[in-house]
């Protein structure tokens, strides 16, 4: 963190200090976990559900931390107490940011692709200046603020995704780092059990182009009506990417590669230039569209982004992976997180893939969750898709995900091609009498069915 004495940080988190000296300086990492203590740094002790930071404040102040967040004071341990240390930090976050006149911010959300959105705008822009991504997904009040915090006077550039469960979230973790560039991906369905409505989930996501500061720019998909219509929401200037004719940043000429890659041509007003994609599924697109509108933005040439597009490679795991097998079967590991669309998305391109392979196709899918009173609808659409799109063979797992084999039952008459277990190590025992060479197979789930570890397993195993 850059040098902010205690006193200060103290008036900035509404604490008091507790056998701290005032003038001492806090300069090294901000941590809340005490493993990752040292010198000069700071450690936020949070109250956990199995264990409590306070137990790890001495740890800390053993490894060399000048000070640490707590709720309250602890012997011999020099602390600054406030209510709710998860709040203090994200208060220190917002001090660091407001001393950093010379960064940029550029904020992003979205119900899918914001990681990978984010993977991308950081390969594209680090060439131009000095670059803070968090690594990961690291979009909620913890993961946002601990990932400011890394921005010193050198940064030129925070990437910062943001992620929004409730109406209010993204007010707070932009009101952190309010962005110079606010960036909308898509509004889809994630979270719907908790938002109630899609219209809810954009009001929600919206909040970020509300924050977009004096002068800044709001980035907005063309093709998702609502997102496109959050240009209402700014006074700032706004740019919009699509395939939608009307965007400023487009695509045309879209096509797949045998191996499920996207290539386009990237228009931005009279430039015209080849992209070719080094990642899987057509929804990458909409990503890489993104990505280019923020790099845009920020003033570098359709050139330089048509190049950084087309060089730019998946960081991020478990998000259409693809692995093949020593035994000639090809996995392709998706099973990071899922909703209705990227389930579509992926499916696509397990299709394209197959295609060009003449190999069998394999969907292995696991409940999407979230999705509210639709839920048991949407997975019947999935299963639908799964006939129409001509996969060859489907592999439900567990109960909420059910549908989807029904859905596909019903659309196809299917019988054989079709299969539900319980458990994942049902469906893992089951793929293992059923896969041979030259299969091409598509694990995909939300990330608490868990079908990652299915995933996994299969990738391992040969
Ligand atoms: P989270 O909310 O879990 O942080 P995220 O928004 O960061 O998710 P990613 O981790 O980038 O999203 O991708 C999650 C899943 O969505 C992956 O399976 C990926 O293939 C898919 N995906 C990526 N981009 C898009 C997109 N533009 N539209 C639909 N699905 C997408
Ligand atoms: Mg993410």
């Amino acid at each position: 963190m850059i040098p902010v004495r205690c006193g200060e940080i103290a008036e900035a988190v509404h604490g008091e200090l507790a056998g701290v000296d005032p003038a001492a300086v806090v300069d090294g990492a901000v941590v809340i976990d005490s493993r990752a203590a040292g010198p000069g740094g700071l450690f936020v002790a949070l109250p956990g559900e199995r264990v409590d930071g306070h137990d790890y404040v001495g740890t800390a102040t053993a490894a060399g931390v000048t000070v640490s967040l707590t709720t309250r004071p602890i012997d011999g341990c020099p602390c600054i107490v406030v209510a709710d240390a998860q709040r203090a930090l994200g208060d220190l976050a917002r001090l660091v940011i407001s001393r950093l006149p010379g960064l940029t911010v550029i904020g992003l959300t979205g119900s899918s692709g914001k990681t990978s959105t984010k993977d991308l705008i950081a390969q594209l822009i680090r060439p131009y200046g000095e670059t803070v991504a968090p690594e990961g997904s690291f979009n909620n009040e913890l993961g946002h603020p601990l990932t400011a915090l890394q921005a010193t006077e050198s940064t030129k550039f925070l990437v910062a995704e943001m992620g929004a469960r409730h109406a209010g979230d993204i007010v707070y973790l932009s009101g952190i780092t309010p962005p110079q560039v606010g960036l909308v991906l898509n509004v889809g369905t994630s979270h719907i059990g908790e938002f109630g409505s899609q219209d809810n989930i954009a009001q929600a996501k919206g909040e970020l182009i509300e924050a977009v500061r004096p002068g800044g720019t709001a980035v907005l998909n063309a093709d998702d009506p609502r997102v496109a219509a959050m240009a209402s929401r700014t006074e700032q200037r706004v740019l919009t990417f699509g395939e939608a004719e009307a965007a400023d940043v487009r695509a045309t000429d879209l096509t797949l590669d045998g191996e499920g890659r996207p290539s386009f041509t990237l228009r931005i007003g009279d430039f015209a230039g080849a992209v070719q994609l080094n990642y899987v599924g057509e929804h990458y697109v909409s990503n890489a569209l993104g990505a280019a509108a923020i790099g845009y933005a920020l003033g570098l040439t359709p050139e330089q982004l048509a190049t950084g597009l087309t060089a730019a490679t998946p960081v991020s795991a478990a998000r259409m992976e693809v692995v093949e097998r020593a035994d000639g079967v090809t996995i392709i590991n998706d099973a990071f997180n899922a909703n209705p669309d990227s389930t579509r998305a992926a499916l696509k391109a397990l299709v394209a893939i197959g295609r060009s392979r003449g190999a069998r196709t394999w969907a292995v899918l696991g409940e999407m969750l979230e999705l509210g009173e639709t839920s048991a609808e949407q997975h019947d659409g999935i299963g639908r898709l799964v006939v129409r799109l001509d996969v060859n063979r489907l592999l439900v797992i567990g109960p909420g995900a059910k549908p989807i084999h029904l859905g596909a039952s019903l659309e196809g008459s299917w019988g054989d091609e079709s299969a539900y277990v319980d458990t994942i190590p049902e469906g893992l025992e089951f793929l293992r009498g059923e896969l041979r060479k030259g299969d091409v197979v598509l694990v995909k789930s939300s990330k608490g069915s868990k079908l990652r570890s299915l995933a996994e397993a299969l990738i391992e195993e040969v």
